[in-house]
């Protein structure tokens, strides 16, 4: 699931000034002087509303505009104030995507807000952050839904999302669980809580997760079964597959898995003493 990541701190007004600057030569020069300072504007609103689609509607003069603000975001000259701020963003080392918390390293770049609805927000670092494929391919363009309440969290302005946001429940029969589920925190607000369930079902994260479940659950009974062999101590080794999975982050699958299993009594005396399936 989510995982909070540390806010960028450029100054926005200063980026935009250079950026404005650097088009003096350019054919937009008068477009860009002439809307610099309401793009400032809009960006700093973004900022107050942290990036809260709900709040900030798209604009005008930006989509009117928006071949020309997009390009600065997917055609930077190598020279531009841009460039290096976008190549900062995506070399952000990551063992995971912070929007689902799926183990692998996301380089391609998210909007939070689409590009494609504000064209203005292309080259604004807090709007921008690395996704996996799968979530891109389910975010694509949405913002919010029919009662215009946002889809999706903020992983830079969301604070909330630096405790364990869900949690798994597994059911008997232990030998084939036949249903998990995914449960959002009981100390999350109610607001927060229906935000998490949005973002989960937008991005078909249960699903998902529920693939990763069926593997990760499967080699879960095989280690058990070498670890009873060798007479080790199988709450203590669990243990460290769940700090070593909460080292990548809190809301890693892997330790969302293994609080699930270790929290989880009736399943752990599976695991120390019950009949394991014969075919693992
Ligand atoms: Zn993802």
């Amino acid at each position: 699931m989510v995982v909070r990541l540390i806010c960028p701190d450029a100054d926005q007004n200063k980026f935009i000034d250079e950026v404005v600057e650097q088009r003096q030569n350019g054919r937009n020069a008068k477009f860009f002087t002439k809307i610099k300072d309401d793009w400032k504007a809009r960006v700093k609103a973004y900022l107050r509303e942290n990036g809260d689609p709900a709040i900030i509607k798209p604009w005008q003069e930006a989509l009117s505009h928006a071949t020309t603000f997009k390009n600065l975001y997917l055609s930077p000259d190598e020279n531009s104030v841009q460039h290096p701020v976008l190549t900062n963003l995506r070399s952000r080392e990551l063992q995971l995507c912070p929007a689902c918390g799926e183990d692998g390293t996301p380089n391609t770049l998210d909007h939070y807000l689409p590009k494609q609805t504000y064209p203005e927000f292309s080259i604004t670092a807090h709007n921008l952050f690395p996704m996996c494929d799968i979530c891109q391919g389910e975010k694509l363009t949405e913002t919010v839904n029919s009662a215009n309440e946002r889809l999706f969290v903020h992983p830079y302005f969301d604070q909330f999302i630096e405790v364990q946001v869900l949690h798994l429940q597994i059911r008997p029969p232990y030998e084939a669980p036949e249903n998990i589920q995914l449960t959002p925190d009981s100390g999350l607000d109610p607001a927060q809580s229906a935000l998490v369930a949005r973002h989960l079902v937008h991005l078909a994260i249960p699903k998902r997760y529920y693939h990763f479940f069926k593997d990760e659950y499967l080699r879960l009974l095989r280690l058990v079964r070498t670890m009873r062999q060798q007479d080790l101590n199988i709450t203590t080794i669990l243990e460290v597959f769940r700090e070593k999975a909460r080292d990548k982050s809190i809301n890693s699958w892997g330790h969302i898995f293994y609080t699930g299993v270790l929290s989880n009594p009736g399943l752990m005396d599976y695991l120390k003493q019950g009949q394991l399936p014969e075919k693992l």
